[in-house]
């Protein structure tokens, strides 16, 4: 079927075919596809009235609710680019982004959780005005300059997100509602779902993951998101049995939090999943296979990054898999592995995996040099991931290109230092850099968070890595921190890590 020509006509299109089936659920109210089309074309006047136009960045700040969604769909209904920015960022981190985008109009939700005050506070030192509705909104920005409009709607950008920043400065993906409208299509299609699922919504929409595979492939098939603006292990616990969950999609870090809240040896989650998705960082075996028996259905795992909207591949629904494969690319979605030279490795050999089809983004915003570096004659998106695909077309993510540490002339790569780490009993997670040393090497640092039932001394993980590991992979230094941190999404972010690991003092 051929996809609709704005993100906003999939509510459009739901509202014709059943108005009253739920699109979204919200504390305990659910809000059908008819109210959910009205709340959209009133959000689209009302930013017209304020001044937005065609070709203009209109930045969110704010949580999943449902104000969130409707101002989505509103802005690309109009042209404007939607930049939605999540609220747990910090005022300095907000106010770059929107020096970046250029935003002619700053936009904070009010969620309705119990958070809400909290965040507040932080919304006040961005926006300017008073509360408009449910909306606080900055004044103005006569200076911004509107984008030219594409004649074709489909390839115009309907989102600006931007990265999460591990490996440097996060950076502005230009999506067009095409790209998006693809991943939802093919998403909702290979999970095979239905106008009666619910799927949890709690990934955030200002991330491509909330935005495209969950809150976009959802809707797509006419079924209902169930939202939360923020995501607690208990909150969790209460979705499944309260909101009735079918489809589970997260990323690795939350289902380590459900299983250290379970507890050891609990019995099995009474709950109506069919099945759970972990993607956006690597799912460790010592996780899925204790999160697949806590749900009691299949963990799969998919790959992706912003710059491709962001599905690259995921495994299949009807052959789950006991090993660390990222599945299959998404049908439409070709893949190259490569070596430096950019030339084909021998099939089964790692590289660097590059992806072509109608997922990849146009481009970084104002940012010419990343964008060639990116993207290559023919289409092709270069991931810096490192890769390896077996014959049936499975992949296997190596590692990232920029972290591989290079020490003694070997190279380790992180990834597998952290497997074998986050497979010690009483590490939640762990994140490992790499640190200049004084010998003009690279050093093995290991960050690690505990799990806080049990107990493990520093010398008991260096022992237990010494077991598994090469000594050049070896960690030099492991330490242990409260909590790793992390982006809105959970993800780990390495370059606060690397920082840290520069600062430190030599053991
Ligand atoms: P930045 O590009 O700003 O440094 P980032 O790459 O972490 O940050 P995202 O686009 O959010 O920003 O993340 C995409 C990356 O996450 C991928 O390139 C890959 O390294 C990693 N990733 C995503 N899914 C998986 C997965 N299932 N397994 C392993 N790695 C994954
Ligand atoms: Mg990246």
């Amino acid at each position: 079927a051929s996809l609709p020509a704005r993100l906003a006509h999939v509510v459009r299109d739901g509202a014709a075919r059943a108005p009253r089936a739920p699109a979204l659920r919200e504390n305990g109210s659910d809000i059908d596809y008819g109210t959910l089309w009205q709340a959209i074309e009133a959000a689209a006047a009302r930013l017209r009235a304020l001044g937005v136009r065609p070709g203009d960045r209109l930045m969110v700040v704010g949580e999943n609710c449902a104000n969130q969604v409707a101002l989505v769909f509103a802005a690309g209904l109009w042209d404007a680019w939607i930049v939605n920015v999540n609220a747990r960022l910090s005022a300095r981190e907000i106010d770059s982004i929107r020096d970046h985008c250029g935003a002619r109009r700053v936009i904070c939700t009010l969620c309705a959780s119990p958070d809400a005050a909290a965040h507040g506070e932080r919304m006040e030192a961005v926006c300017h005005a008073g509360p408009f509705g449910d909306w606080l909104e900055s004044p103005l920005d006569e200076a911004c300059a509107p984008e030219p409009v594409h004649a074709d709607g489909a390839v115009q950008p309907a989102a600006l997100i931007y990265t999460t920043g591990t490996t440097g400065q996060p950076k502005g993906v230009m999506l067009s509602h095409r790209s998006l409208l693809f991943v939802a299509a093919v998403s909702s299609r290979l999970r095979g779902l239905t106008p009666a699922d619910r799927a949890y919504g709690v990934l955030p929409i200002s991330h491509v993951y909330g935005l495209a595979s969950v809150m976009l492939g959802t809707l797509y098939a006419g079924a209902c998101l169930v939202l939360a603006s923020r995501f607690t292990a208990t909150g969790l616990l209460r979705a499944l049995d309260e909101d009735r969950l079918t489809i589970l999609q997260g990323v690795p870090a939350m289902y380590a939090r459900l299983l250290e809240l379970a507890g050891d040896g609990a019995a099995p989650l009474p709950n109506r999943l069919r099945f759970a998705y972990a993607g956006g960082s690597p799912l460790p075996p010592s996780l899925k296979a204790p999160a697949e028996r806590l749900l009691g259905v299949a963990l799969h795992n998919g790959y992706g990054m912003t710059e491709s909207g962001p599905t690259i591949s995921q495994t299949d629904l009807a052959a789950p898999r006991a090993d660390t494969s990222v599945g299959r690319p998404i049908p439409g979605v070709a893949v190259r592995i490569v070596d430096a030279g950019g030339v084909d490795v021998a099939p089964g050999d790692a590289g660097e995996l590059w992806v072509r089809g109608p997922n990849v983004m146009l481009g970084y915003y104002r940012d010419p040099v990343q964008t060639a570096a990116a993207l290559r004659p023919g289409g092709w998106l270069v991931t810096g991931d490192m890769a390896r695909q077996e014959a049936d077309g499975a992949l296997f993510i190596v590692g990232r290109a920029k972290e591989l540490i290079i020490r003694s002339g070997f190279n380790v790569y992180p990834l597998e230092v952290e497997s074998v780490l986050n497979a010690h009993p009483a590490v939640t997670q762990s994140a490992v850099v790499g640190r200049a040393a004084a010998d003009g090497n690279e050093e093995v640092i290991a960050y690690v968070e505990l799990d806080p039932a049990r107990h493990a001394t520093v010398e008991e993980l260096h022992a237990w890595a010494a077991r598994q590991l090469a000594p050049y992979k070896c960690p030099a230094l492991i330490v242990v921190l409260a909590a790793l941190p992390a982006a809105a999404t959970g993800k780990i972010l390495k370059g606060r890590l690397r920082d840290l690991a520069g600062a430190a003092q030599h053991p």
